[in-house]
């Protein structure tokens, strides 16, 4: 159904409401709130956006402030000043405003062309939105494979993908800290699956969309936090790629470039570098058993010390390198 301001819209008349859930009554109230439903869903789109991006991202901007949590920083000795983060922020909230804003309210007659339900209910179940799901973390993946290494090569790289690599240590806020055509090359891959998905099936809530991109969104900031803690999920699920995969990413510029599994860069070899660095690691760790906490420290800095001298100079072979060291 379009929209029509003019007219009062009433698509809940043959709805028994009583019958609904607690969620489903507060989705239909929200479409009879605000009266037009492009508005209702580029509206509800952008709130969740921005709720679920700094809902996540503030918990890590607390993270590191803490310094018990140091211990499992990934790279411990670059912990992001307030006033960089605060950068990070503006650059973020522009981006968001200018270039997600105008492309959300697109979104609307786009799901309305591929046939997304909006504000219809009932809403599915946790069961119907799996499949889905896990179909979107997929196509997802390997968009985001192909497109990342594209965006490494030379002119694509100088031009767009230099912005996201000014820091060599992430943190949430810098998930997407990227240049504009870069949020919408990528973004592309979390919306085509969904689309690609609704025009076979003829079968996609708007509901299953925001489940996605709230998981895409959390999968994003946390691989950007920088922290490798004994219960995160890549310890749980051995293919998830977790901050421990993306950090290196960052660190070594050469490696995984995959976002959410680590399987493309384990079949098509780009992750050959990290796994030669976490042997070493794991080599030097077994070897200095018996050694001081420092020693240890100070081993495990040597060598992140080589790989990012490498990384330094493999993004100065590409684009003119503008790594900023944080502290
Ligand atoms: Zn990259
Ligand atoms: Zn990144």
């Amino acid at each position: 159904m379009s929209a029509n301001a003019t007219t009062t819209w009433s698509p809940y008349d043959q709805t028994d409401l009583t019958q609904l859930s607690w969620l489903e009554q507060q989705w239909v109230a929200w479409y009879i709130f605000i009266g037009n439903p492009i508005l209702a869903t580029g509206l509800m789109s952008f709130i969740m956006h921005e709720t679920v991006y700094f809902g996540r991202a503030i918990p890590w901007i607390i993270v590191d402030a803490i310094p018990y949590f140091r211990r499992w920083k990934l790279q411990a000795a670059k912990i992001p000043t307030p006033q960089e983060q605060w950068e990070c922020t503006k650059q973020v909230l522009y981006s968001h405003f200018m270039i997600e804003l105008p492309l959300i309210w697109l979104f609307h007659p786009l799901a309305e062309v591929f046939g997304i339900r909006t504000y219809e209910v009932p809403l599915p179940s946790f069961k119907e939105m799996l499949l889905p799901m896990a179909l979107f973390f997929v196509f997802e993946d390997i968009c985001h494979y192909t497109a990342h290494q594209a965006l490494h090569w030379g002119p694509l790289y100088k031009h767009i993908h230099k912005i996201h690599h000014k820091y060599s240590a992430p943190f949430g806020l810098a998930a997407e800290y990227a240049h504009p055509a870069e949020v919408a090359i990528l973004g592309a891959g979390t919306i085509a699956g969904p689309l690609l998905y609704c025009y076979f099936t003829r079968d996609l809530h708007m509901f299953t969309m925001y489940v996605w991109i709230t998981l895409r969104l959390f999968q994003a900031i946390d691989a950007h936090s920088g922290y490798d803690f004994p219960w995160s999920l890549q310890h749980i699920v051995p293919f998830w790629s977790g901050a421990e995969h993306h950090d290196f990413h960052h660190m070594a510029f050469t490696n995984n470039f995959s976002t959410s599994f680590r399987w493309c860069d384990r079949i098509f070899g780009t992750d050959d570098k990290y796994r030669a660095y976490r042997a070493r690691l794991q080599k030097a760790k077994r070897e200095m058993k018996n050694a001081s906490k420092e020693q240890r420290d100070e081993m495990e800095r040597k060598l992140m010390a080589e790989v990012e001298a490498e990384g330094i100079r493999a993004e100065a072979a590409v684009g003119q390198s503008v790594k900023t060291k944080v502290q």
